[in-house]
Protein backbone atom coordinates (compact mmCIF):
# COMPACT_ATOMS: atom_id res chain seq x y z
CA UNK A 1 0.00 0.00 0.00
CA UNK A 2 1.45 3.54 -0.59
CA UNK A 3 1.70 6.03 2.10
CA UNK A 4 0.10 9.11 2.29
CA UNK A 5 2.67 11.09 1.32
CA UNK A 6 3.38 8.74 -1.98
CA UNK A 7 -0.33 8.55 -2.64
CA UNK A 8 -0.18 12.40 -2.78
CA UNK A 9 3.09 12.48 -4.98
CA UNK A 10 2.07 10.37 -7.46
CA UNK A 11 -1.94 12.19 -7.67
CA UNK A 12 -2.40 12.89 -11.25
CA UNK A 13 -4.51 16.25 -9.79
CA UNK A 14 -1.94 17.51 -7.85
CA UNK A 15 -1.39 21.15 -9.45
CA UNK A 16 2.24 21.39 -7.94
CA UNK A 17 4.89 20.60 -10.56
CA UNK A 18 6.00 17.08 -10.69
CA UNK A 19 8.90 15.29 -12.34
CA UNK A 20 6.62 13.96 -15.08
CA UNK A 21 5.64 18.24 -16.05
CA UNK A 22 9.43 19.17 -16.35
CA UNK A 23 9.90 18.44 -20.35
CA UNK A 24 5.76 19.64 -20.47
CA UNK A 25 6.47 23.02 -19.27
CA UNK A 26 9.86 23.75 -21.12
CA UNK A 27 7.73 23.79 -24.39
CA UNK A 28 4.38 24.17 -23.46
CA UNK A 29 4.94 27.82 -21.89
CA UNK A 30 3.59 30.15 -24.03
CA UNK A 31 6.04 33.05 -24.23
CA UNK A 32 3.96 36.44 -25.18
CA UNK A 33 0.97 37.89 -23.58
CA UNK A 34 -1.42 36.63 -26.77
CA UNK A 35 -0.84 33.26 -25.82
CA UNK A 36 -0.95 33.75 -22.53
CA UNK A 37 -4.89 32.03 -22.12
CA UNK A 38 -7.21 33.46 -19.63
CA UNK A 39 -6.36 35.75 -16.70
CA UNK A 40 -7.88 38.54 -18.69
CA UNK A 41 -7.76 41.42 -15.73
CA UNK A 42 -4.48 40.24 -14.72
CA UNK A 43 -2.79 40.24 -18.14
CA UNK A 44 -5.00 43.34 -19.79
CA UNK A 45 -3.62 45.51 -16.77
CA UNK A 46 -0.38 43.59 -16.96
CA UNK A 47 -0.19 45.02 -20.32
CA UNK A 48 -0.55 48.42 -19.56
CA UNK A 49 1.89 48.62 -16.75
CA UNK A 50 4.26 47.02 -19.23
CA UNK A 51 3.69 49.42 -21.91
CA UNK A 52 3.98 52.55 -19.91
CA UNK A 53 6.78 51.26 -18.15
CA UNK A 54 8.38 51.14 -21.31
CA UNK A 55 7.52 54.14 -22.84
CA UNK A 56 9.03 55.90 -19.57
CA UNK A 57 12.50 53.63 -20.41
CA UNK A 58 11.82 52.50 -16.69
CA UNK A 59 11.89 49.66 -14.70
CA UNK A 60 8.48 48.18 -14.08
CA UNK A 61 6.92 48.41 -10.62
CA UNK A 62 7.59 45.44 -8.42
CA UNK A 63 4.55 42.93 -8.69
CA UNK A 64 3.03 40.38 -6.68
CA UNK A 65 1.30 37.64 -8.01
CA UNK A 66 -0.57 35.14 -5.94
CA UNK A 67 -3.06 32.43 -6.69
CA UNK A 68 -3.01 28.19 -6.03
CA UNK A 69 -0.09 26.72 -7.88
CA UNK A 70 0.13 25.18 -11.73
CA UNK A 71 -2.21 28.51 -12.92
CA UNK A 72 1.13 30.19 -14.62
CA UNK A 73 2.51 32.41 -11.73
CA UNK A 74 5.82 31.66 -13.20
CA UNK A 75 4.49 31.93 -17.37
CA UNK A 76 3.35 35.07 -16.35
CA UNK A 77 6.87 36.34 -15.25
CA UNK A 78 8.74 35.22 -18.23
CA UNK A 79 6.34 36.65 -20.12
CA UNK A 80 6.95 40.20 -18.55
CA UNK A 81 10.67 40.16 -18.78
CA UNK A 82 10.44 39.26 -22.27
CA UNK A 83 7.53 41.33 -23.36
CA UNK A 84 9.66 44.15 -21.25
CA UNK A 85 12.96 42.98 -23.55
CA UNK A 86 14.93 42.34 -20.36
CA UNK A 87 16.87 39.95 -18.19
CA UNK A 88 15.06 37.06 -16.13
CA UNK A 89 16.43 35.66 -12.90
CA UNK A 90 14.57 32.53 -11.31
CA UNK A 91 14.94 31.67 -7.25
CA UNK A 92 12.63 30.80 -4.89
CA UNK A 93 12.22 32.14 -1.03
CA UNK A 94 13.34 28.92 0.83
CA UNK A 95 15.96 28.38 -2.00
CA UNK A 96 17.78 32.43 -0.61
CA UNK A 97 19.44 31.22 3.27
CA UNK A 98 21.58 34.04 3.85
CA UNK A 99 21.37 37.91 3.19
CA UNK A 100 24.48 37.46 1.58
CA UNK A 101 22.60 34.85 -1.28
CA UNK A 102 20.31 37.85 -2.16
CA UNK A 103 23.11 40.53 -2.09
CA UNK A 104 24.70 38.56 -4.71
CA UNK A 105 21.43 37.62 -7.30
CA UNK A 106 20.76 41.24 -6.65
CA UNK A 107 24.60 42.87 -7.78
CA UNK A 108 24.24 40.22 -10.39
CA UNK A 109 20.95 42.07 -12.43
CA UNK A 110 21.45 44.38 -15.03
CA UNK A 111 19.19 47.53 -15.66
CA UNK A 112 15.36 46.92 -15.70
CA UNK A 113 16.12 42.81 -15.22
CA UNK A 114 13.26 40.91 -13.34
CA UNK A 115 14.07 38.71 -10.65
CA UNK A 116 11.28 36.31 -10.01
CA UNK A 117 11.15 34.61 -6.32
CA UNK A 118 8.52 32.10 -6.05
CA UNK A 119 7.12 31.11 -2.57
CA UNK A 120 8.01 34.53 -1.45
CA UNK A 121 6.12 33.50 1.36
CA UNK A 122 8.88 30.92 2.99
CA UNK A 123 11.55 33.80 2.75
CA UNK A 124 14.02 34.13 5.80
CA UNK A 125 13.13 37.14 7.90
CA UNK A 126 16.47 38.38 7.99
CA UNK A 127 16.74 38.13 4.15
CA UNK A 128 13.43 39.88 3.80
CA UNK A 129 14.81 42.81 5.48
CA UNK A 130 17.34 43.33 3.01
CA UNK A 131 14.83 43.59 0.81
CA UNK A 132 13.46 46.57 1.53
CA UNK A 133 15.68 48.88 0.80
CA UNK A 134 16.40 47.11 -2.50
CA UNK A 135 12.53 47.34 -4.19
CA UNK A 136 12.92 50.74 -2.53
CA UNK A 137 15.48 52.66 -2.76
CA UNK A 138 17.42 50.63 -5.42
CA UNK A 139 20.16 50.18 -2.41
CA UNK A 140 21.85 47.67 -0.62
CA UNK A 141 23.21 48.77 3.15
CA UNK A 142 26.70 45.93 3.60
CA UNK A 143 28.11 46.23 7.21
CA UNK A 144 31.90 46.34 6.81
CA UNK A 145 33.79 45.09 9.74
CA UNK A 146 33.09 44.13 13.14
CA UNK A 147 32.48 45.52 16.61
CA UNK A 148 33.30 49.14 17.39
CA UNK A 149 34.24 49.62 14.12
CA UNK A 150 31.48 47.97 11.89
CA UNK A 151 29.90 50.52 9.72
CA UNK A 152 27.37 50.32 7.30
CA UNK A 153 27.90 51.38 3.56
CA UNK A 154 25.42 51.79 1.01
CA UNK A 155 25.62 50.09 -2.43
CA UNK A 156 23.82 51.10 -5.39
CA UNK A 157 21.47 48.28 -7.41
CA UNK A 158 20.07 48.34 -10.67
CA UNK A 159 16.16 49.48 -11.04
CA UNK A 160 15.01 45.79 -10.94
CA UNK A 161 11.41 44.80 -10.80
CA UNK A 162 10.63 42.03 -8.29
CA UNK A 163 7.94 39.72 -9.23
CA UNK A 164 7.29 37.61 -6.24
CA UNK A 165 4.61 34.63 -6.38
CA UNK A 166 2.55 33.12 -3.63
CA UNK A 167 -0.52 30.89 -2.80
CA UNK A 168 -0.73 32.97 0.32
CA UNK A 169 -0.71 36.54 -0.19
CA UNK A 170 -2.42 36.64 3.75
CA UNK A 171 1.13 35.11 5.01
CA UNK A 172 3.29 37.83 3.60
CA UNK A 173 4.46 40.59 6.27
CA UNK A 174 2.72 43.81 6.17
CA UNK A 175 5.72 45.70 5.23
CA UNK A 176 6.98 43.24 2.36
CA UNK A 177 3.19 43.16 0.90
CA UNK A 178 3.40 47.59 0.92
CA UNK A 179 6.46 47.59 -1.45
CA UNK A 180 4.64 45.93 -4.36
CA UNK A 181 2.97 48.65 -6.50
CA UNK A 182 0.98 45.78 -8.59
CA UNK A 183 -1.01 43.03 -6.93
CA UNK A 184 -2.72 40.48 -9.35
CA UNK A 185 -4.79 37.35 -8.07
CA UNK A 186 -4.79 34.74 -10.54
CA UNK A 187 -8.13 32.91 -10.92
CA UNK A 188 -8.94 28.86 -11.73
CA UNK A 189 -9.38 28.85 -15.16
CA UNK A 190 -13.03 28.24 -16.53
CA UNK A 191 -13.43 24.39 -18.34
CA UNK A 192 -13.65 26.46 -21.98
CA UNK A 193 -10.35 28.04 -21.23
CA UNK A 194 -8.59 24.98 -20.20
CA UNK A 195 -10.03 23.43 -23.60
CA UNK A 196 -8.26 25.89 -25.76
CA UNK A 197 -4.88 25.49 -23.57
CA UNK A 198 -5.21 21.38 -24.15
CA UNK A 199 -5.38 22.61 -28.12
CA UNK A 200 -2.58 24.73 -27.96
CA UNK A 201 -0.79 22.41 -26.39
CA UNK A 202 -1.66 19.07 -28.34
CA UNK A 203 -0.70 21.09 -31.42
CA UNK A 204 2.78 22.01 -29.71
CA UNK A 205 3.37 18.23 -28.89
CA UNK A 206 1.44 16.41 -32.10
CA UNK A 207 -0.87 14.89 -30.16
CA UNK A 208 -4.78 14.54 -32.08
CA UNK A 209 -7.40 15.45 -29.86
CA UNK A 210 -10.91 15.91 -30.70
CA UNK A 211 -12.84 19.23 -29.47
CA UNK A 212 -14.91 17.17 -27.48
CA UNK A 213 -11.91 15.01 -25.94
CA UNK A 214 -10.39 18.34 -24.69
CA UNK A 215 -12.93 19.56 -23.38
CA UNK A 216 -13.50 16.21 -21.09
CA UNK A 217 -9.61 16.89 -20.23
CA UNK A 218 -10.43 20.53 -20.06
CA UNK A 219 -13.73 20.03 -17.42
CA UNK A 220 -11.66 17.09 -15.34
CA UNK A 221 -8.91 19.99 -14.72
CA UNK A 222 -10.11 21.26 -11.75
CA UNK A 223 -9.42 24.70 -13.24
CA UNK A 224 -5.35 23.90 -13.55
CA UNK A 225 -3.25 24.43 -16.73
CA UNK A 226 -0.68 22.79 -15.38
CA UNK A 227 -3.08 19.70 -14.93
CA UNK A 228 -4.93 19.67 -18.07
CA UNK A 229 -1.15 19.78 -20.00
CA UNK A 230 -0.25 16.77 -17.44
CA UNK A 231 -3.98 14.58 -18.57
CA UNK A 232 -3.39 15.29 -21.71
CA UNK A 233 -0.18 12.98 -22.56
CA UNK A 234 -1.15 10.27 -20.02
CA UNK A 235 -4.26 10.13 -21.71
CA UNK A 236 -2.57 10.38 -25.29
CA UNK A 237 -0.53 6.68 -23.77
CA UNK A 238 -4.48 4.94 -23.48
CA UNK A 239 -5.56 6.69 -26.90
CA UNK A 240 -2.69 4.72 -28.17
CA UNK A 241 -3.03 1.92 -27.16
CA UNK A 242 -6.66 1.34 -26.60
CA UNK A 243 -8.01 3.45 -29.57
CA UNK A 244 -6.18 4.90 -33.03
CA UNK A 245 -3.56 7.37 -31.29
CA UNK A 246 -6.83 10.59 -31.16
CA UNK A 247 -7.97 11.67 -27.96
CA UNK A 248 -11.75 11.68 -28.11
CA UNK A 249 -14.46 12.00 -25.38
CA UNK A 250 -14.85 8.31 -24.83
CA UNK A 251 -11.28 7.63 -24.33
CA UNK A 252 -10.93 10.80 -22.59
CA UNK A 253 -13.61 9.94 -20.52
CA UNK A 254 -11.95 5.91 -19.73
CA UNK A 255 -8.51 7.02 -19.71
CA UNK A 256 -9.10 9.57 -16.66
CA UNK A 257 -11.81 7.28 -14.79
CA UNK A 258 -9.27 4.40 -14.85
CA UNK A 259 -6.33 7.12 -13.11
CA UNK A 260 -10.02 7.51 -10.78
CA UNK A 261 -10.45 10.88 -11.97
CA UNK A 262 -14.23 11.45 -11.92
CA UNK A 263 -16.28 13.62 -14.01
CA UNK A 264 -15.84 17.12 -12.16
CA UNK A 265 -12.03 16.38 -11.46
CA UNK A 266 -12.13 14.44 -8.01
CA UNK A 267 -10.01 12.45 -7.19
CA UNK A 268 -9.76 9.55 -4.01
CA UNK A 269 -8.08 12.12 -1.63
CA UNK A 270 -11.41 14.75 -2.72
CA UNK A 271 -13.67 12.17 -1.86
CA UNK A 272 -11.77 10.83 1.33
CA UNK A 273 -12.03 14.08 2.59
CA UNK A 274 -15.81 15.25 1.90
CA UNK A 275 -16.56 11.60 2.56
CA UNK A 276 -15.02 12.22 6.03
CA UNK A 277 -16.76 15.28 6.84
CA UNK A 278 -20.24 14.17 5.75
CA UNK A 279 -19.83 10.88 7.76
CA UNK A 280 -17.90 11.87 11.05
CA UNK A 281 -18.70 15.56 11.20
CA UNK A 282 -22.83 15.44 10.09
CA UNK A 283 -20.82 17.49 6.93
CA UNK A 284 -19.59 19.98 9.63
CA UNK A 285 -18.95 22.90 10.33
CA UNK A 286 -15.57 20.89 11.29
CA UNK A 287 -12.10 22.94 11.70
CA UNK A 288 -9.23 22.72 9.65
CA UNK A 289 -6.62 20.88 12.19
CA UNK A 290 -9.36 18.19 12.57
CA UNK A 291 -9.95 17.64 8.95
CA UNK A 292 -6.31 17.46 8.60
CA UNK A 293 -5.69 14.96 11.11
CA UNK A 294 -8.22 12.97 10.08
CA UNK A 295 -7.66 12.15 6.79
CA UNK A 296 -3.86 12.14 7.65
CA UNK A 297 -3.17 15.26 5.26
CA UNK A 298 -1.17 18.90 5.88
CA UNK A 299 -3.75 21.67 6.82
CA UNK A 300 -1.68 23.98 4.72
CA UNK A 301 -1.98 21.27 2.06
CA UNK A 302 -6.00 21.14 2.33
CA UNK A 303 -5.86 24.51 2.18
CA UNK A 304 -3.88 25.22 -0.68
CA UNK A 305 -4.12 22.39 -2.59
CA UNK A 306 -7.99 20.67 -2.57
CA UNK A 307 -10.28 23.32 -1.08
CA UNK A 308 -10.09 26.07 -3.84
CA UNK A 309 -11.13 23.85 -6.16
CA UNK A 310 -13.71 22.55 -3.88
CA UNK A 311 -15.06 25.98 -2.89
CA UNK A 312 -15.16 26.97 -6.55
CA UNK A 313 -17.56 23.99 -7.93
CA UNK A 314 -19.51 24.81 -4.58
CA UNK A 315 -18.78 21.30 -2.75
CA UNK A 316 -16.98 23.04 0.59
CA UNK A 317 -17.83 26.51 2.21
CA UNK A 318 -15.48 28.07 4.73
CA UNK A 319 -17.60 29.54 7.21
CA UNK A 320 -16.14 31.62 10.76
CA UNK A 321 -17.26 28.05 12.67
CA UNK A 322 -15.05 25.73 10.60
CA UNK A 323 -15.83 23.88 6.73
CA UNK A 324 -18.87 23.13 6.00
CA UNK A 325 -19.84 20.25 2.89
CA UNK A 326 -22.58 21.47 0.61
CA UNK A 327 -25.85 19.86 -0.35
CA UNK A 328 -23.87 19.14 -3.66
CA UNK A 329 -21.36 17.57 -2.32
CA UNK A 330 -23.44 14.91 -0.83
CA UNK A 331 -25.14 14.60 -4.01
CA UNK A 332 -21.90 13.75 -5.76
CA UNK A 333 -21.13 11.23 -3.72
CA UNK A 334 -24.51 9.86 -3.55
CA UNK A 335 -25.38 10.34 0.27
CA UNK A 336 -28.78 11.71 0.72
CA UNK A 337 -28.65 15.15 2.71
CA UNK A 338 -29.73 15.75 5.83
CA UNK A 339 -33.11 17.83 6.00
CA UNK A 340 -33.20 21.19 4.43
CA UNK A 341 -33.21 23.09 7.98
CA UNK A 342 -30.00 21.66 9.42
CA UNK A 343 -28.04 22.48 6.11
CA UNK A 344 -27.10 25.95 6.15
CA UNK A 345 -27.83 27.55 2.57
CA UNK A 346 -25.27 29.18 0.85
CA UNK A 347 -26.05 32.85 1.44
CA UNK A 348 -26.24 32.13 5.13
CA UNK A 349 -21.90 30.79 5.16
CA UNK A 350 -20.04 34.02 5.39
CA UNK A 351 -16.61 33.66 4.26
CA UNK A 352 -13.78 32.98 6.90
CA UNK A 353 -11.45 36.17 6.87
P1 LIG B 1 2.68 28.42 -11.23
O1 LIG B 1 3.96 29.20 -11.30
O2 LIG B 1 1.49 29.28 -10.92
O3 LIG B 1 2.74 27.20 -10.35
P2 LIG B 1 3.29 27.80 -14.00
O4 LIG B 1 3.53 29.18 -14.53
O5 LIG B 1 4.50 26.97 -13.73
O6 LIG B 1 2.37 27.86 -12.70
O7 LIG B 1 2.31 27.08 -15.05
C1 LIG B 1 2.22 25.69 -15.20
C2 LIG B 1 2.09 25.29 -16.65
O8 LIG B 1 0.78 25.60 -17.09
C3 LIG B 1 3.02 26.05 -17.59
O9 LIG B 1 4.14 25.29 -17.95
C4 LIG B 1 2.22 26.31 -18.84
O10 LIG B 1 2.48 25.31 -19.80
C5 LIG B 1 0.80 26.16 -18.40
N1 LIG B 1 0.10 27.45 -18.34
C6 LIG B 1 -0.07 28.22 -17.25
N2 LIG B 1 -0.82 29.29 -17.52
C7 LIG B 1 -1.14 29.22 -18.83
C8 LIG B 1 -1.93 30.05 -19.70
N3 LIG B 1 -2.53 31.16 -19.24
N4 LIG B 1 -2.04 29.68 -20.98
C9 LIG B 1 -1.45 28.54 -21.42
N5 LIG B 1 -0.72 27.72 -20.65
C10 LIG B 1 -0.57 28.04 -19.36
Amino acid sequence: MLSREQDFENRIVAPEMEEMDRENELNLRPRTLDEYIGQTKAKENMAIYIEAAKRRGDALDHVLLYGPPGLGKTTLSEIIANEMGVGFRITSGPAIERPGDLAALLTNLNENDILFIDEIHRMNRSVEEVLYPAMEDYALDIIVGKGPSARSIRVDLPHFTLVGATTRAGQLSAPLRDRFGVVARLELYTPEELCKIAVRSAGILGIEVEPEGAMELARRSRGTPRIVNRFLKRVRDFAQVIGDGVITKEIAAEALSRLEVDELGLDSIDRRLLSTMIRHYGGGPVGLETLAAAIGEEAITIEDVYEPYLMQIGFLSRTPRGRCATALAYEHLGITPPAAEIMPAPEQMKLEV
